[in-house]
């Protein structure tokens, strides 16, 4: 047997390669971001944990909100270069190498540094996310029954390492300050890097760069850009997005109108895949999927607040004394993770046990419930925002609740929405469409941002009930017009893939 083919528990010792660089990179973003609000808004104190930036609340969200976006936002550029340059494999490399780097430079307590690291960060993760993850689904042939356990295993892993973060990384701050919290990022990370070397032998089947065939079908983005100004129609759609982020610039200054650039870019790049496509079928799913993308965009919006506004409330607002011992803030994000690990498998198997009885869920109602489950938790929150109202405190019990249902949320649309890409996307823009299902997490990071900065001014409870109505109702409409969306599936959820 090849070391590639070798198993261990029914499965190919490459996806435990993956799963551990995966690990270990998300230790490492996980860590590093439970800390950024708490670093920025700190003041000095001279505590042990050192000086913070003193920032404002409303400053901080909004770095976090742009940090946390552009990070996903990165895999469509970083899925591209895996794509048509260097392939997935070397992509997750100078991903990893680029991480060590950036989280090098995050141990130097000047503001460059700070900037730069950030960067560097947003750099690595780009190439490494996605392309890990593509990765995972080039270990299993097509059809091979194993691959949607493979992906619950290395999803399990992501949290493991996002668990394992923020135990660890709150006391290490709290005893020898910022830097070495951010240093201890770098140091798992190169503990990724190594890993992923030393595995490389059983990773030899996949994530190979496949030079461009001939096939002249095969189409570039740039002829498909280029096709973009071959009619009216499509040129007016793109000026229109243009003049938008003209817009945007002005009225909101140029990082908005960097990102409605960029946006249009993406939008004209979809019109073009659309207008690609060969048959109706691929049409019609093609836009399921960017349809769904929108439950994406809100779930992660509300979901997000979690490193952002919840973290800032449970900081201050929340009463975080078990048994004379104060709990660190940090450590209340590894709730969502625990709270994975622990249900992972539950939550599979209640879908697992209706299609038995023939009435399996599609994925486009798995993903609507998730939604509303995850709403329903932003309802602790009110709670809690009326007890501190009330009594200048909250009890803690209501952000396990809240983390509890955001789980259960994010485990029905997290995993499924992945499944979900590999079966409505067209083959040739498949790992296109991972990336953009990442961007579109990564605006959901970036509404989040948005409407955490707007919590000074509208307050907690009126943001965390907003929240509850808002994705409740969206997630009701999704399940009103599931049988359309269904209906312009054609089945794909019933087949075994079949797309070609
Ligand atoms: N928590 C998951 C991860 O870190 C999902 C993140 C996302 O899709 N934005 O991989």
């Amino acid at each position: 047997l090849q070391p590639h083919q070798k198993e261990l528990f029914g499965q190919p010792i490459g996806l435990y390669i993956l799963f551990l660089t995966e690990m270990w990179e998300r230790f490492s973003y996980y860590g590093m971001r439970a800390l950024l609000v708490l670093y920025m808004t700190t003041q000095t104190t001279g505590d042990a944990r050192g000086a913070g930036l003193a920032w404002t609340d409303q400053e901080a969200l909004a770095l976090y909100g742009w940090y946390t976006m552009l990070v996903y936002v990165m895999s469509i550029p970083g899925g591209m270069i895996a794509d048509k340059l260097i392939g997935q494999k070397k992509a997750v490399l100078y991903g990893a190498v680029i991480l060590c780097i950036g989280h090098a430079v995050l141990v130097l307590t000047d503001i460059w540094a700070f900037y730069t690291g950030l960067g560097l960060v947003i750099l690595g993760v780009g190439l490494l996310k996605p392309n890990i993850s593509t990765m995972v689904g080039g270990l299993y042939k097509a059809g091979d029954i194993r691959r949607d356990k493979g992906f619950s295993i290395f999803y399990i892993g992501i949290n493991l390492g996002s668990l394992l973060a923020t135990m660890i990384v709150g006391g290490v701050v709290a005893k020898w300050g910022w830097h070495a919290g951010f240093g201890l990022a770098g140091v798992v990370m190169v503990l990724g890097l190594i890993n992923y070397i030393a595995g490389q032998k059983y990773l030899s089947q996949v994530g190979n760069f496949i030079p461009s065939t001939n096939d002249k079908n095969e189409v570039s983005y740039g002829q498909l850009y280029s096709e973009l100004f071959s009619s009216p129609k499509q040129l007016m759609f793109a000026g229109v997005l243009l003049a938008a982020s003209l817009f945007g610039w002005y009225a909101m200054g140029w990082g908005y109108g960097l990102l409605f650039l960029f946006l249009t870019a993406i939008a004209s790049l979809l019109m073009m895949i659309y207008k690609d496509l060969d048959t109706q079928v691929y049409k019609d799913r093609f836009v399921v999927l960017l349809l769904s993308f929108i439950m994406v965009i809100i779930f992660w919006g509300a979901f997000e607040q979690a490193g952002g506004l919840i973290n800032l409330y449970t900081d201050t607002k929340t009463d975080r004394v078990l048994f004379g011992w104060e709990i660190p803030t940090v450590m209340f994000q590894s709730l969502n993770a625990g709270f994975i690990i622990l249900l992972a498998t539950t939550v599979a198997g209640i879908w697992a046990k209706r299609k038995l009885k023939g009435r399996e869920a599609s994925s486009i109602f798995k993903m609507a419930a998730g939604i509303i489950i995850m709403g329903f938790g932003f309802l602790f929150m009110v709670f809690a925002a009326m007890e501190f109202e009330k009594s200048g405190t909250s009890s803690m019990i209501w952000l396990v609740l809240a983390y509890l249902f955001h789980t259960i949320g994010e485990l029905c649309i997290s995993p499924v929405a992945l499944s979900f890409i590999t079966k409505l996307a067209p083959v040739k823009y498949a790992s296109l469409m991972m990336g953009v299902y990442f961007a579109a997490t990564g605006l959901g990071n970036k509404v989040a941002g948005v409407i955490g900065e707007s919590a000074s001014e509208f307050g907690e409870l009126n943001i965390f009930a907003g929240i509850v109505i808002f994705t409740v109702v969206i997630g009701v409409l999704f399940i009103i017009i599931l049988k359309p969306l269904k209906r312009l599936t054609h089945g794909a959820e019933e087949s075994e893939r079949v797309l070609k």
